[in-house]
């Protein structure tokens, strides 16, 4: 059944808004970030990000396009690539969500002249797009291999519902979208083209836009576009049918495959539409693929997809560090998939992976200023990346610093919309009461589906400290349980209520009576810095450890070998640095004054097979191998991955071998 009684998704401002599931979402008027590294990401979004990518898409010409579709001329002076449409609708998503989050006059009027620009683009039967259709362009919908026409479209639905949910269900860009999504169903119905679009996006968006205006024909069209997906519907290519997610149907896939950011788009959507309509075998499905690519097929950073040729997921084990492509989209729409399974199933390991990917991938596309962004994200450089001109657009989306703009912008804006929405991801309610899921200081303000009211306030100072204090404002009239959130990689933590006794907790969810008014909960998690091996299965960082300090996977950066006396040339041999370190594993990493350090040395001429030093052969028989010098040992800091590369070039490696 679709959208049953009950039906929620306009009430909510939050991104996702499933109308049945274990757990209910909070809105961005119920949860607000009032502190830590969270709330600065929130703020220089909101102050520098969005007002940049804006610039851009101005500067490019791709905010132009939709001009140029009213006064003619779009097939000889259209600029930016087929889907750079999808960058506007981006970047008024996070708009919508940074109004909904706080009133801003000034952001209202460049959203409401963006939105103008846009729908005066909007054919009479609800066609949009700059691409395709118009005179001396190719017709619509003849490449949707590429075209990245649906796509696009996706992309206004889900702006559109972020509109609608903060409040302004009356807005033009509402009524765009409507007519675009009906324009969509009436072309892509079970009695018209039986396409499907070579990016997946246009089935969660349909589907969000569908809870969000209560309009289950949308729904139903993301139900068709992802049973279509798997038999061959689009043509053959280089990269094979699994780029687009075309070989295998999504509800007998075993695991995410092909390009990552399609892959997890269209999970996304799956989980949409297997909530609404009741699905459990299609829910079980995916849930079964997420499994299996967090096992075998996921950065220990979160990041996803190692292939470059293709940006897909490589096969099971194939994660190579100094290979990895690991794209901020991949992350982003990885959060995407584990936050709609969490609010379906309520599982504490979709909790985990999302604060992996946010704090490892996502929040390390933008740099300090959020004027430039990764869109690779790479384990392991071993040359210096390039200086980035931070007025030229790059053409690569890797081996360079932070870029303010590529030719692909994909990532810019994703990581916008994804911040301005980020208070919804941190905590859920359902009957018995309040689950937490994500730790910053916040202020909960919220209504259990009971209908009575609960306000908490998180005090804490995570992830720097692993502790975290619940304080209850207003309680419920009658008995509610708090669940907390203890991270996998915890060693330990201890939890206490109201004052009372002291209780160890491992790993998973921890469930307490939830204090009256004026009582709290302190949760003791140990964030201590830890070394964590990886699956001998991954040969690539065989006999390799990272360190890990909370929920922040740490790195070597060259900067900080050389300030130590082992930067390039120590050793003896040119070129020498972060490749050439070894870690002595008997001395766990510590920290002093919020640094980590590690015990680390770099190897010297002679080391044996592996040490030609741009000479010779580099491999050796056995029999020959001279044993390796102990290297002396210094104490080396680390830094957060998240922050590396805000030094200038570098290189940089998070898999450090060992002694
Ligand atoms: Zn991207």
């Amino acid at each position: 059944m679709l959208f049953p009684t009950g039906h929620r998704g306009a009430a909510t401002p939050a991104p996702v808004v499933p109308s049945t599931g274990r757990l209910t979402p909070l809105g961005l008027d119920q949860v607000r970030i009032t502190g830590g590294p969270w709330a600065r990401r929130q703020e220089v979004n909101a102050t520098a990000t969005l007002a940049h990518i804006e610039h851009w898409l101005e500067r490019e010409g791709w905010l132009g396009n939709f001009d140029l579709a009213v006064s003619g001329g779009l097939a000889e002076k259209r600029r930016g690539r087929e889907f750079s449409d999808s960058e506007v609708y981006k970047l008024l998503e996070a708009m919508a969500w940074e109004l909904g989050r706080r009133p801003d006059e000034d952001l209202q009027s460049r959203f409401d002249a963006i939105v103008l620009r846009v729908s005066a683009a909007q054919e009479p039967d609800g066609y949009l797009g700059t691409r395709f259709g118009r005179p001396g362009q190719q017709p619509r919908y003849t490449d949707l291999e590429w075209g990245h026409e649906l796509y696009c479209q996706g992309h206004l639905f889900q702006a559109a519902a972020a509109r609608a949910r903060t409040g302004r269900a009356d807005d033009l860009l509402v009524d765009v979208a409507r007519r675009s999504a009906d324009h969509v169903c009436a072309t892509f119905g079970a009695d018209g083209s039986q396409g499907i679009c070579g990016h997946s996006e246009v089935e969660v968006g349909l589907a969000e836009l569908g809870r969000a205006l209560g309009e289950p024909r949308y729904l139903a069209q993301a139900a068709l576009f992802v049973e279509r997906h798997g038999h061959g519907v689009l043509a053959d290519i280089e990269f094979g049918r699994s780029y687009y997610q075309d070989v295998v149907p999504v509800r007998q896939s075993e695991v995410l495959h092909g390009h990552a950011v399609r892959a997890n788009y269209l999970a996304a959507g799956a989980v949409d539409v297997a909530v609404e309509t009741g699905d459990t075998e299609l829910l079980d499905a995916v849930a079964g693929q997420w499994a299996r690519a967090q096992a075998r097929r996921t950065y220990v950073t979160g990041g996803q997809g190692s292939h470059h040729q293709d940006e897909a997921f490589g096969d099971d084990w194939v994660l190579p560090p100094d290979r990895a492509y690991s794209e901020t989209c991949a992350s982003v729409g990885s959060v995407m998939v584990s936050w709609r399974l969490l609010l379906a199933r309520g599982g504490v390991e979709y909790a985990d992976a999302i604060e992996r990917a946010l704090t490892n991938v996502v929040a390390t596309s933008p740099a300090h200023d959020g004027q430039s962004f990764f869109y690779a994200n790479t384990l392991h450089q071993r040359v210096p990346a390039e200086h980035v001109d931070t007025d030229v657009v790059s053409k690569r989306a890797e081996a360079s610093l932070r870029a303010p703009w590529f030719e692909v912008s994909c990532c810019p804006p994703n990581v916008a919309r994804t911040f301005a929405s980020l208070a919804a991801y941190v905590a859920t309610v359902d009957d018995g009461g309040v689950q937490l899921h994500q730790y910053a200081p916040a202020e909960i303000r919220a209504e259990l589906p009971s209908g009575e009211r609960v306000e908490l306030d998180v005090v804490t100072d995570y992830p720097a400290d692993g502790r975290v204090e619940v304080r209850v404002v207003a309680a419920p009239a009658g008995d509610w349980t708090l669940t907390l959130r203890v991270p996998a990689w915890s060693a330990s933590a201890r939890v206490r209520v109201d004052g009372g006794p002291v209780r160890e907790v491992g790993p998973g969810l921890v469930a307490v009576p939830g204090p009256r008014t004026g009582g709290a909960v302190v949760l003791d998690i140990d964030a201590a810095p830890r070394f964590v091996v990886p699956d001998p299965h991954i040969d690539a960082v065989r006999g390799c450890v990272a360190v890990q300090r909370g929920p922040e996977v740490l790195c070597l950066e060259s900067v900080d070998l050389e300030a130590v006396g082992l930067g390039a040339g120590a050793g003896g041999g040119a070129g020498r640095g972060v490749d050439d370190v070894v870690v002595d594993t008997s001395v766990p990493p510590w920290e002093v004054d919020g640094t980590v350090y590690v015990r680390a040395g770099v190897l010297g001429a002679g080391a044996g097979a592996g040490d030609s030093n741009g000479a010779g052969w580099p491999y050796t028989a056995a029999d020959d191998v001279a044993p390796r010098p102990r290297p002396e040992l210094h104490d080396v800091p680390l830094v957060a991955y998240h922050d590396w590369a805000n030094r200038g070039p570098a290189t940089m490696r998070v898999w450090l071998p060992t002694l």
